[in-house]
């Protein structure tokens, strides 16, 4: 029998380590005897209960452990029943299972708490196993009981917590160590969407994880909870739905008492989405104004240092434009503040449409208005801009039925020149707008005194420019081209002279830049070529001589998208012979929009017009773009010819270009030419052609054509 004891009590699953025990011991199970006193010893090693009984339930034998539970020795135990060493309360349930376990003939578990004599209440975890002889006849029950208190206590713990949480209003997540999810509450339901069905045995990770964050924070997470049991912040985790949101979680880990280790972790958590937005929108409102939607002061501090940041590293410029309304206050005075905020609402949308879309512009408060530049390339282009802000307070502001004019003005400063720092740059921004003010409103100043000179000078000219056209004060002159080897005149260039009743003459290389800034050489283009070639038939219908007239296209006029549309227009227009017709077209526009310009010089070509390259030498000159687009002569600019003989390096670069023009088969002509030296070094070079004050200067059309 204890063969058959120890054999079954080996057999039980949690004792199989000890098989091992005994087989290294080299241990013979050969006879009763010794069976018995291993059994023994083995039994009382263990600090599990063990106590065995026959199928009468009378006690046969127990541990030591088992003793100290009832409180009396083995010898008292042997013979006695569990009704005489239990209380009643217990009683059935143990008996109950001894029943059971007889009655299956096989192990049986249950669940229970007993007293120790001192009192002390203990739960334990009881298998009840069934033993036989060798033969297979059921001698009793052999009974394993283990102290399981702590779990329980815990676990009632939880079961305790769970039910308060079930009710609480954040959601509740607790999961074995292994983060498998064992409880959830119904606000966990609620917020991730996923039922209690769902979430239970499942993996957190599996369930929520939103990819949102990187491998380092749940590292930081998990460093957190191992060293202080507990760690808590804002988390994105994802909903059911597949939403994802941000949640306040709260872990903590649950621990053993004596052994220390994790039993559970136990998640608390809120959905904060809608805490977020409110935040965001404490963050909009800390930083924009809220009845124009611009930036506030704040902000746009924050906006010109950025700027300025930019500004120093890549060494750009930046403006600061500081704007006060002319009467605003008599506005609202008259109409009330409800009107006065339209009027602002109104004034925001309209200086936003001002500006690029890099800059900012910002209310400060009131009726003050600033706003930063960012990459300006100099003084023209924020002109423009304020110019651009005064015209787009040109149209009547409509305010509920009322109707009114409302003019600003405007205070500009500009980094590096006026200032380091944003306060120093609003601050000069600010005195330039109330000198703006007193010299009458409606206006800009810069902060810098000689600048407002400069840009009143071109503000002058500007304007002066746009009238010129209309009021007939431009004019044409022609400058002889010359054959060089036969030395007839072959054609003329047609140079622009403006000639304004405010400002006298101007020279073209002052005006023909501002035409292009403005855009105004567009429509200038357009009349010089149209006059030139009216002045061309006129010339043959008066039986003059038929020459060639070169005419100067703008690299602005390129960015039209019929320039060749117009150009033929005109020709046709005017009856012009296009093989008579050269345009002269600078280095530049070739390579700006190479695709479109190659474009534009096609259609050109193929109704027979000429086109040459002005300057020539002076851009970038690529041999690349010069056999790609259709021309027909290069014309040496005239910086190299001026030097001729002194300047070796010159002759040698005009050498060159005549060599080139030879190789491509282009013609090649030289501008400038003043004496008779630099004459005679192109004819030696072969050059096709010449111009200059040595032929002729450039004069008008009657007085070009009557030396024929
Ligand atoms: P450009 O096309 O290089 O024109 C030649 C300039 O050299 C002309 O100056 C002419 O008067 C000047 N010049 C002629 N012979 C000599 C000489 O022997 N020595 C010196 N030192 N200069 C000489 P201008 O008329 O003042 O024109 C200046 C520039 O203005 C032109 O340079 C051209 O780029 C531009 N321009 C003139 N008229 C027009 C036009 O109708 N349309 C466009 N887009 N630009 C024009
Ligand atoms: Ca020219
Ligand atoms: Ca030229």
């Amino acid at each position: 029998m204890w063969k058959n004891l120890l054999t079954t009590l080996l057999g039980a699953h949690r004792f199989r380590w000890l098989t091992t025990y005994f087989f290294s011991n080299k241990c013979e199970l050969a006879t009763d005897v010794c069976a018995q006193g291993l059994l023994r010893d083995l039994i009382n090693s263990l600090p599990e209960l063990v106590a065995y009984k026959n199928i009468h339930g009378t006690y046969l034998n127990c541990n030591q452990a088992f003793e100290q539970l009832v409180g009396l020795s083995e010898a008292e135990i042997i013979g006695k029943t569990d009704a005489d060493l239990f209380p009643p309360d217990v009683l059935d349930l143990l008996q109950e299972q001894d029943e059971q376990t007889l009655r299956l003939n096989n192990a049986c578990y249950l669940e229970t708490w007993l007293s120790y004599p001192d009192g002390r209440l203990v739960w334990f975890e009881m298998i009840k196993t069934p033993f036989h002889t060798a033969e297979g006849i059921l001698l009793g029950i052999l009974t394993t009981s283990r102290d399981i208190t702590t779990r329980k206590q815990s676990e009632e713990k939880l079961k305790q917590a769970a039910q308060v949480l079930e009710n609480s209003s954040e959601a509740i997540c607790i999961t074995s160590p292994e983060t498998i999810i064992l409880v959830v509450n119904k606000v966990f339901t609620q917020i991730t969407g996923f039922s209690k069905e769902e979430a239970t045995g499942r993996k957190v990770s599996q369930l929520l994880k939103s990819g949102k964050h990187g491998p380092s924070f749940y590292k930081g997470m998990w460093d957190a909870l191992n060293t202080s049991g507990h760690w808590q912040g804002e988390i994105w985790n994802k909903r059911k739905n597949g939403e994802v949101y941000p949640e306040w979680l709260n872990i903590s880990m649950i621990r053993d008492d004596d052994s220390g280790k994790v039993t559970h972790y136990l998640a608390i958590f809120s959905d904060i989405s809608a805490h977020k937005k409110n935040e965001q929108r404490l963050a909009y409102l800390a930083h924009y104004d809220n009845l124009t939607g611009l930036p506030n002061r704040t902000l746009f501090r924050e906006k010109v240092d950025r700027a300025l940041l930019h500004a120093r590293q890549y060494q750009t410029k930046i403006a600061v434009l500081f704007l006060d309304l002319d009467r605003f206050k008599y506005i609202n005075d008259t109409w009330g503040h409800a009107i006065g905020d339209l009027l602002l609402q109104d004034v925001a949308n309209r200086l936003v449409e001002c500006v690029c879309k890099q800059d900012t512009i910002a209310r400060l408060g009131g009726d003050e208005f600033t706003a930063v530049l960012e990459n300006i390339s100099g003084t023209q282009e924020v002109i423009e801009i304020a110019q651009r802000i005064l015209d787009a307070f040109r149209p009547q502001f409509y305010l509920h039925g009322h109707e009114t004019f409302i003019t600003t003005s405007i205070g500009i400063s500009l980094y590096p020149n006026d200032g380091n720092d944003a306060d120093t740059l609003l601050k000069n921004a600010d005195a330039a707008m109330y000198r703006a003010k007193e010299g009458g409103k409606n206006d800009y100043q810069f902060f810098a005194l000689e600048m407002n000179e400069h840009a009143r000078q071109r503000l002058i000219l500007e304007t002066q420019l746009r009238y010129a056209l209309g009021r007939g004060e431009f004019q044409l002159h022609y400058q002889p081209q010359m054959h060089l080897a036969s030395g007839h005149i072959t054609g003329a260039e047609v140079l622009l002279r403006w000639m304004s009743p405010e400002v006298g003459w101007v020279a073209p290389h002052t005006f023909i830049p501002l035409a292009e800034e403005t855009g105004l050489v567009v429509e200038i283009g357009e009349w010089v070529l149209y006059k030139a070639c009216l002045q061309h038939r006129e010339w043959r219908e008066n039986g003059k001589p038929i020459l060639r007239i070169a005419v100067n296209l703008s690299s602005r006029q390129f960015k039209q998208d019929n320039l060749a549309q117009n150009i033929i227009r005109i020709v046709k227009d005017t009856d012009m012979d296009p093989t008579l017709l050269e345009l002269e077209l600078t280095e530049s526009v070739l390579m700006q929009d190479a695709y479109a310009a190659a474009e534009i010089l096609r259609e050109l070509k193929s109704l027979g017009i000429q086109l040459a390259i002005d300057d020539f030498g002076t851009g970038y000159s690529s041999l690349n773009y010069l056999r790609r687009f259709p021309l027909d002569k290069l014309k040496i600019d005239k910086s190299f010819i001026h030097d001729i003989p002194g300047n070796q390096e010159d002759m040698t670069i005009t050498k060159a270009i005549v060599a080139l023009a030879r190789n491509l088969h282009l013609g090649v002509i030289a501008e400038g030419v003043e004496n008779k030296s630099q004459l005679a070094f192109l004819k030696s070079l072969k050059c096709d052609e010449v111009q200059g004050y040595l032929i002729g200067y450039p004069v008008s059309g009657d007085e070009f054509i009557s030396q024929f």
